[in-house]
């Protein structure tokens, strides 16, 4: 491989990442305003025209978005490897008067800090364009500056040890370091998973525990039938910045908590809230969570393991614009999270597919244990008031959507 072959390489996958990119988004908003004029046939018993035109003209503004986001994220990337960037940040970073590792967590908070205000005026437009425009924001401006402030906090806090550990492991560890920073790295997850429910959680959210009545009664009769244990059943304030509802569970172990958002809590019958259970609990029962764990700590060490040999590799740097890497592991770190994306992109549409296949299973799974009939009640009210479109481009949802499109999850829950 020689520096100028990579940049070429480097160079076709940006492009297309770019070009499949604008192009699915394109499809997208095309077909959503294609078939904004009628609900479709399956769905015109249970929503309205207007909540119809609502989710997709709320679809429309936020792929727009998505777009304008694609085109600067593009133009970062090619001013930070072909225009040099990077380059100027590690030839800066190298005059400061401290020790390589140093030296090297200074470039890699540089970098973190320019991708974080790249990315801040997006979050604004999301939430006070987008979200309040179509209704859904809650949040106001103090309180929007306030959770960033604790988000880069939190950041740096976990962040900066985790970095410096790494850093310091890819010099001193030797030639296996990828395999201690992969068992640094993955200590760090459990460590995150651990403290989430209790001490990050609670910094932005208010958690109590679910009052008793019908909706607490019907989940602890669920929970039992499911032979399910549970460290205690909360409602979360979501409604305090944005009325989206969900429920989700956090922690891990023998300490699981359940966490419903206030705004599904106010918005679902008590059937329909143990159908959504239900549907989480399928989650755990059938062991998703552990098996994407698995996955992802499968991946993090191939990764690892191709950054160890990319960083060996002088054509690597030369190609990205840095010309004769210095002895400075960050170096490699940083072109290294900087060109994965592009060159992974193309796999997103596997990691889709696996997790739908998970989300119809779950579904089976609310099926059996609760009602089939509630579950698909409760996705057509979710449907409605997160105004997720009914009528997605297929292409672009095979390869983004997390969760099967809501006419193929009724169509199988009907039929279960
Ligand atoms: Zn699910």
């Amino acid at each position: 491989m020689t520096a100028a072959f990579f940049t070429t390489l480097f160079a076709v996958a940006l492009a297309l990442f770019t070009a499949l990119r604008l192009w699915l988004a394109r499809r997208h908003m095309t077909y959503v305003a294609a078939h904004r004029a009628s609900v479709p046939p399956a769905f015109v018993e249970r929503i309205g025209l207007t909540a119809h035109q609502k989710a997709a003209d709320y679809t429309i503004a936020r792929t727009r978005l998505s777009v304008v986001e694609t085109l600067v994220e593009v133009l970062t990337l090619v001013v930070l490897t072909f225009g040099g960037g990077v380059a100027a940040l590690v030839a800066w970073t190298g005059s400061l008067s401290l020790g390589v590792l140093w030296q090297d967590l200074a470039l890699l908070v540089a970098f973190a800090v320019i991708m974080g205000v790249i990315g801040l005026p997006f979050s604004y437009v999301q939430t006070f364009g987008i979200e309040a425009k179509f209704g859904f924001n809650r949040t106001t401006r103090a309180l929007w500056v306030i959770d960033l402030a604790k988000g880069v906090l939190i950041g740096a806090a976990l962040g900066l040890p985790l970095a410096v550990l790494v850093l310091w492991l890819m010099r001193a560890a030797g030639p296996l370091w990828w395999l201690w920073a992969w068992a640094a790295w993955m200590a760090f997850q459990f460590l995150v998973l651990a403290l989430y429910p209790t001490v990050i959680a609670p910094l932005f959210n208010k958690f109590s525990p679910l009052p008793p009545g019908p909706a607490r009664a019907t989940i602890e009769a669920l929970l039992a039938r499911c032979g399910f244990e549970n460290r205690g059943l909360y409602v979360m304030d979501g409604s305090r910045r944005s009325s989206h509802g969900n429920a989700f569970f956090t922690g891990f172990g023998r300490a699981k908590r359940i966490v419903f958002f206030d705004t599904l809590l106010a918005r679902l019958a008590p059937d329909e809230v143990e159908a959504v259970l239900a549907h989480e609990l399928g989650h755990f029962r059938l062991k998703h969570v552990m098996k994407r764990m698995a996955w992802t700590a499968v991946l993090s060490l191939v990764f690892l393991a191709l950054l160890a040999w990319l960083a060996r590799s002088s054509w690597f740097y030369e190609g990205l614009g840095v010309p004769t890497a210095p002895d400075r592991p960050g170096v490699a770190l940083l072109l290294f999270f900087l060109v994965l994306p592009v060159f992974t992109f193309v796999f997103g549409p596997l990691s889709s597919l696996y997790s739908r296949k998970h989300e119809f299973e779950a579904d089976a799974f609310a099926a059996r244990n609760a009602s089939a009939t509630a579950m698909v009640r409760a996705l057509v009210k979710l449907y409605e008031d997160n105004a997720a479109t009914l009528t997605p481009d297929p292409l672009h949802s095979a390869f983004y959507d997390s969760h099967p499109p809501a006419a193929a999850r009724i169509a199988r829950l009907q039929t279960s």
